[in-house]
């Protein structure tokens, strides 16, 4: 979407002048700011990036390939056109841990070598590559677009490098890596502001997922993939008068813990977790913390709710967790290994109490508290049960 906007901004004649005159500030903005905040969010590979587009958007502007200084400025493009999007898809092939491996040093070093690799293009006993670079294997270049061949050969193997590792790695920063590759695209076929433009606009995409990733952190359960316990109290102000919440609590866990590790106890919190993502009647389960989770049913009383709490009891107590032996191999071996020792079945049942507000506009706390308070009576009647609120 924002690349859409940046293409109707820079196709409308109305406001060319104003955006030939803003684009700088524009980029200086958004450089600026995207690489101060990679830096507070400890993103390095963001600040890689965001350097690289800048660097770019910068050389391009420093040596325009037209009037005078022609000749270094196609060269200066070409070169850029080539280098650039082989430096995304390297950067998109880094992560955070990546960065500080040997790996990751030498494409540090590449990217920070290259400006000096461009200035010895502008030798004249390097002619002959410079020609080549600008015109590869096509006399004369394309008719459609002013990237020379070779840069768009380039292009082609960093988007299916970026889009593979997207396939590997499917986070909003690896896919926004792939879209700087494509605001990069537009940047360079363009000409007039539009370079500054879609390289800026490709800066701002990678913040955009900066401030995305670090939101669905806060707002989800790392472990178990669960909304949190913050997304439940933001849930809880948005529901309609009639809703039912029910608190879930899993039966003797500190034992299972004691028993078979707390690793062991992590897996069964993520089956869990994923038994409660096939409620059914609109149920939205979130994780409250610790091994307790809460299930909301906007809209639905405490009696329509029952019979999918009930389905989910009986779910959750006829399913066989298999608890994986502890001497399983971290990395998967090349020949299948046979598990020494037993696997451990354990059966598992939880505790359910459902609450819903007792007046219209009653404090959603209150309810949550109430179902807490039922979902005590359910563990002191024997457990494995659901109890109503009084
Ligand atoms: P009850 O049937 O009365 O609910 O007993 P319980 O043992 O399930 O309840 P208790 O509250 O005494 O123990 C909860 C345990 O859950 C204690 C804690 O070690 C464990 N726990 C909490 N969070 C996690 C977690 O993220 N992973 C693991 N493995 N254990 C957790
Ligand atoms: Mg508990
Ligand atoms: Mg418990």
């Amino acid at each position: 979407m924002l690349l859409l906007g940046a293409t109707v901004v820079l196709q409308s004649a109305s406001i060319g002048a104003a955006v030939a005159t803003s684009a700088p500030v524009y980029s200086w903005i958004i450089f600026g700011a995207g690489i101060l905040l990679g830096w507070r969010f400890k993103r390095s590979q963001l600040v890689v990036a965001l350097a690289v587009l800048f660097a770019a958007e910068r050389a391009l502007v420093f040596f325009p390939a037209v009037g005078q200084a022609a000749p270094v400025g196609r060269i200066v493009f070409s070169a850029v056109a080539l280098l650039l999007p082989l430096d995304l898809a390297a950067i998109a092939w880094l992560s955070e841990r990546t960065i500080s491996t040997w790996a990751g040093r030498v494409v540090l070093g590449a990217i920070l070598g290259q400006p000096l690799a461009i200035a010895l293009l502008l030798r004249p006993e390097l002619t002959p590559l410079v020609q080549a670079l600008q015109q590869g294997f096509v006399a004369g270049g394309l008719p459609f677009t002013r990237i020379p061949p070779p840069a768009l050969l380039a292009f082609l193997i960093a988007i299916a490098l970026t889009a593979l590792r997207f396939v590997v790695r499917r986070t909003v920063i690896q896919a926004s890596l792939a879209w700087a590759l494509l605001a990069a695209l537009l940047g360079l076929h363009g000409t007039g502001p539009a370079p500054t433009v879609y390289l800026a606009t490709g800066g701002l995409v990678l913040i955009v997922s900066l401030i995305e990733t670090s939101h669905r952190m806060a707002f989800s359960d790392e472990l178990t993939g669960l909304p949190s316990r913050r997304a439940l109290t933001d849930a809880l102000i948005r529901l309609p008068e009639l809703y039912t919440v029910a608190m879930i609590d899993i039966d003797h866990f500190k034992k299972l813990n004691d028993e078979h590790g707390h690793a062991a106890g992590d897996q069964v919190l993520r089956m869990i977790g994923s038994t409660l993502t096939r409620t059914e009647g609109g149920g939205r389960p979130f994780r409250y913390g610790g091994e307790e989770f809460a299930v909301l049913f906007p809209g639905k009383s405490p009696e329509d709710a029952l019979p999918y709490l009930e389905d989910l009891r009986e779910a959750i107590e006829g399913s066989s967790f298999t608890i994986r032996g502890r001497d399983r191999p971290k990395v998967r071996p090349d020949k299948p290994v046979r598990a020494t020792g037993r696997r451990r079945m354990v059966s598992l049942t939880v505790s359910i109490g459902v609450a819903e507000p007792d007046e219209v506009g009653a404090d959603p706390d209150d309810v949550l508290r109430a179902a807490d308070q039922a979902l005590y009576r359910a563990k002191k009647t024997g457990r494995n049960r659901i109890c109503l609120a009084e």
